[in-house]
């Protein structure tokens, strides 16, 4: 059966009538249906029904005409009369369907809307309600074409609700638009119209969103691929919080289309890790009808998650953190890329085995590189701007620990800033290391990316070293997840390619 239904809505939120005309046409090739929000025009006559014909002809897509009250999330106050009016006289007449709430559909009734045309719809922009079964029921008995129920997400098991009322929907035929708004609620955004929400709602490129956690239409389409997502497409995601500046769902995405392999990369915002692994996670307990094949586990969950798994791989144990998590079989493996990852980039550069290697920091990002180091036979020395704090790192791997400014005593093979100084917002004109320091460096290795000409590694190659940034590390560490949840090596490239239009848009 040919899919006939809109799955990615355009929401404009011009201020002007020809801004609004230009954004219709621009909506063209990146969405399906638009949503002309009326509330948000501030030269509009709202008593001229006849102007929507200046707005709406030729229009390139059916368009949804909103005009709404300014208790439910409208921009602006408009007379109750004149706006029902306006949205019950613009549908018949020049739009494909208007939006009205459930809570005026009374008055809007009178009017003698098009039923046919008419999306009657509830908004909470505090929480998802533990009633949303009643909700959908009253609003049933509204007669209409679509049914809209728009809540906030607190955490992410209020989306749990929202894919149960859609299921039902499903299951009775009645056509249900519904989704969780703000962060933690994106998985309705992106998975819904799979599991037959009417539609998502998406930006057009970077204006104002009308609802918090709405992404853009060119990511909805081009990105997570919302056109081809079914209830079985094989799902992985990246959990933590925040999640949604991560680059990793634009290298993981950008190698499932170029491979064309049916799967989609998720950012999920979960601040209760037990509560996720039960509700969404694990097989036996999960409530979400999802092929979850694994997910990237980031700040600040990379030690937590840990006991809540039943394989650690022996490198992700060592080093006491994992970013990787394996669904296979029912069984939930742990493990750690971030060692690969930044070991990676100096294959084939230099010969690990009894280089002279100094690391700068003592967090997380260190430990995965200092065991990689040790693990292929380099020397090491860890420089800390406290030294004590870097002890028990170096003592768990065995290498010595020096303050930071003894860099550059003596001559070294490869320096590595496991710091983030440099990084764009975080000391990003300093360099931690002396000219005359660097000069004695054969290969310098910034974990920064973000920029990727960070200041050490512009100081590095005017002294003459060889430099490797961040961003090698990134695509090096997310290749070998992709081949742990895939079977599959990556386009390496075309991750690469991703990252760097991620960072540098
Ligand atoms: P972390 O656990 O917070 O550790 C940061 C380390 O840097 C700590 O040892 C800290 O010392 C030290 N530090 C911070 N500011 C400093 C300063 N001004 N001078 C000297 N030392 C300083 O962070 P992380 O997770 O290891 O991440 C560190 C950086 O690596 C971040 O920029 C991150 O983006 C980058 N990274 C990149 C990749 C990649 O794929 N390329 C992967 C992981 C991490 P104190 O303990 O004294 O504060």
């Amino acid at each position: 059966m040919v899919e006939t239904r809109p799955k990615v809505c355009a929401v404009i939120t011009e201020e002007t009538a020809e801004a609004a005309k230009l954004a219709i046409k621009r909506a063209a090739g990146l969405a399906d249906i638009i949503e002309l929000r009326l509330d948000y025009l501030r030269d509009f006559d709202f008593e001229n029904v006849e102007r929507l014909h200046g707005l709406l002809e030729n229009k390139p897509l059916p368009v949804i005409i909103t005009c709404r009250d300014s208790s439910e999330g409208g921009w602006q106050k408009i007379d109750e009369r004149i706006r029902l009016r306006l949205l019950v006289e613009g549908a018949k007449r020049f739009a494909d369907y208007c939006d009205i709430e459930a809570a005026h559909y009374k008055k809007a009734e009178r009017l003698l809307p098009d039923l046919s045309k008419l999306i009657v719809s509830y908004h909470d922009f505090t929480k998802t309600p533990d009633n949303l079964n009643e909700i959908y029921e009253w609003m049933k008995r509204f007669p209409a074409a679509v049914y809209k129920i728009a809540t906030r997400a607190n955490h992410v098991g209020d989306t749990l609700a929202v894919f149960r009322l859609l299921k039902r929907a499903l299951d009775e035929k009645v056509t249900l638009l519904a989704l969780a708004m703000g962060e933690a609620g994106l998985l309705t955004r992106l998975l819904g119209p799979s599991r037959g929400s009417f539609l998502t709602f998406g930006t057009l490129d970077g204006s104002r969103k009308s609802a918090p956690g709405q992404i853009s239409c060119e990511e909805l389409k081009s990105l997570y691929r919302i056109h081809r997502l079914t209830p079985k497409t094989p799902i992985i995601g990246i959990v933590g919080n925040p999640v949604n500046h991560s680059a990793s769902p634009a290298l993981h995405n950008s190698a499932f289309s170029a491979l064309n392999r049916d799967f989609v990369y998720l950012p999920i915002e979960v601040d209760n890790l037990g509560d996720f692994f039960r509700r969404f996670v694990r097989p036996e307990t999960r409530e979400l009808d999802w092929d979850l094949r694994g997910f990237s586990v980031t700040i600040p969950h990379k030690i937590a998650v840990m006991p809540l798994l039943d394989e650690i791989d022996p490198t992700a144990q060592e080093i006491g953190a994992v970013n990787t998590v394996l669904v296979s079989n029912g069984r939930l493996q742990g493990f750690n890329t971030d060692v690969y990852g930044a070991i990676d980039p100096l294959r084939g550069v230099i010969d690990l085995k009894g280089a002279r290697c100094a690391v700068i920091g003592a967090g997380g990002a260190a430990r995965a590189v200092v065991y990689g180091l040790v693990a292929a036979g380099a020397f090491v020395t860890v420089f800390a701007r406290d030294v004590e704090k870097a002890k028990p790192l170096a003592d768990s791997f065995g290498v010595l620990v020096s303050p930071l400014d003894r860099i550059g005593i003596g001559d070294l093979d490869i320096l590595i800033n496991t710091t983030p100084v440099g990084m764009h917002g975080y000391e990003d004109n300093h360099c931690l290391v002396s000219h005359s320091a660097l000069s004695k460096i054969q290969i310098v290795y910034d974990l920064v990316y973000n920029p990727m000409e960070t200041r050490l590694l512009c100081d590095a190659r005017a002294a003459g070293c060889v430099t490797i940034g961040g961003l090698d590390m990134l695509v090096a560490q997310a290749a070998l997840q992709f081949k742990l949840w895939t079977g599959d090596n990556p386009p390496m490239e075309t991750m690469r390619e991703a990252a760097r239009k991620k960072l540098h848009p």
